[in-house]
């Protein structure tokens, strides 16, 4: 058997971490479809996240309740020193829920820009539902995690996203190491493999809602998903 080379970055289990964002502080676009009233889209965060972060410690990893994955500030500069490649970040507006504090806390968001490629079909995840009018596609569920990476889609980056799974940052072994050497705290690795998938189809919106808007364009454009 081969040995695992990629992981994936997931919340703990316990949500009790969860940063909430702050709803009135941010900008969401608003997608309406042409053909279907039924469909909402969504659509994509216009602004930063603002965001209030439970009581306690501040982990090393924190996820909001919409799974963006942030890193604490001496996460982020050992990621950078040991030349990791595949994401960039965007700033957080961070603070407590309780009490009402202005200490800020430096947090970054994970945003990830290597790619993994699209599941392949023999991992079970194929489109079952695609609507013209406004993108809203529909997945089905992974059923078979030992087919979902194709190699050889992958771009050899650290950080990377599978379609259409990009609640969950994908990384090479190294990553992986690194998060178990430094003990980082609020962060689950996974082999794809171990991972509780559920059995409910996907519906994660276009590419353009998670990458920067040119890599986006490069990635998606040809693969219909941008
Ligand atoms: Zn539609």
């Amino acid at each position: 058997m081969n040995p695992v080379k990629f992981w994936m970055l997931s919340p703990p289990l316990n949500a009790g971490k969860r940063a909430e964002w702050v709803h009135e502080e941010m900008e969401l676009e608003t997608v309406t479809c042409p053909i279907d009233e039924g469909h909402q889209p969504g659509g994509r965060r216009l602004t930063n996240i603002s965001l209030t972060l439970a009581k306690g410690p501040v982990e090393d990893f924190v996820w909001t309740w919409y799974s963006e994955c942030l890193l604490q500030e001496h996460v982020l500069r050992a990621l950078q020193t040991g030349g990791f490649s595949g994401f960039e970040v965007k700033p957080v507006k961070a603070r407590f829920r309780k009490p009402a504090s202005s200490r800020a806390q430096n947090l970054w968001e994970l945003v990830v820009t290597g790619w993994g490629g699209i599941a392949r079909r023999e991992s079970g995840i194929k489109v079952v539902e695609h609507c013209d009018g406004c993108g809203h596609t529909v997945y089905s569920p992974l059923s078979n995690s030992e087919m979902l990476i194709d190699e050889k889609k992958w771009d050899g980056s650290d950080f990377f996203m599978v379609w259409p799974l990009p609640a969950f940052p994908f990384v090479s072994d190294r990553v992986a190491a690194l998060i178990r050497k430094a003990r980082w705290q609020g962060v689950r690795i996974d082999a794809p493999t171990e991972f509780e998938w559920g059995d409910i189809g996907i519906t994660p919106g276009r590419l353009s809602y998670y990458m920067p808007e040119a890599r986006a364009k490069e990635l998606g454009e040809p693969l219909g998903i941008y």
